[in-house]
């Protein structure tokens, strides 16, 4: 919570047990690191973000990835002009997973880009073997970047 006040404009505190406005609700109930994409009307009154206790590893990459999935952000990897910067492998995908990977539609520009360039090194952004079905990259860089992708 602390590296989101500090780093960002986002302000989060923890809710008093009573509080009523919506909320991200923090729990280990399940196996595994997810959050639905924004708000849901699935559960009234708060926004579910599992985060078991295997994934509070390294420097916490996948907590925040959770979180901002949990804010509303998308995969970097789905962004509408995604193709001028990587090429993604559909046959090599895993068929159950595709929807990881599908383009944005309909929301262009500034609205879903925030006016902010394509980031290869976004904490949303996929590493380049998520998800293969057969051991070869799913997303290949169509630009040079130094760094890590993801
Ligand atoms: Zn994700």
């Amino acid at each position: 919570m602390a590296h989101f006040n500090n780093l960002t404009c986002v302000r989060m505190f923890l809710a008093k047990a009573n509080d009523k406005r919506h909320h991200i609700l923090v729990n280990q109930n399940k196996p595994g690191c997810f959050s639905f994409v924004g708000y849901t009307k699935l559960k009234k009154g708060n926004q579910d973000l599992n985060l078991h206790k295997n994934c509070f590893y390294g420097i916490h990459k996948v907590v925040f990835h959770e979180t901002l999935h949990a804010l509303g952000f998308k995969h970097t990897q789905v962004r509408y002009d995604r193709d001028d910067h990587i090429k993604v492998y559909k046959d090599r995908v895993s068929p159950k997973r595709w929807k990881n990977f599908v383009r944005t539609k309909g929301v262009k520009g500034y609205l879903a880009s925030l006016g902010l360039p394509y980031d290869y090194n976004s904490i949303l952004h996929y590493p380049p073997y998520t998800f293969s079905n057969n051991k070869k990259p799913t997303i290949k860089l169509l630009k040079k970047f130094k760094g890590e992708l993801g």
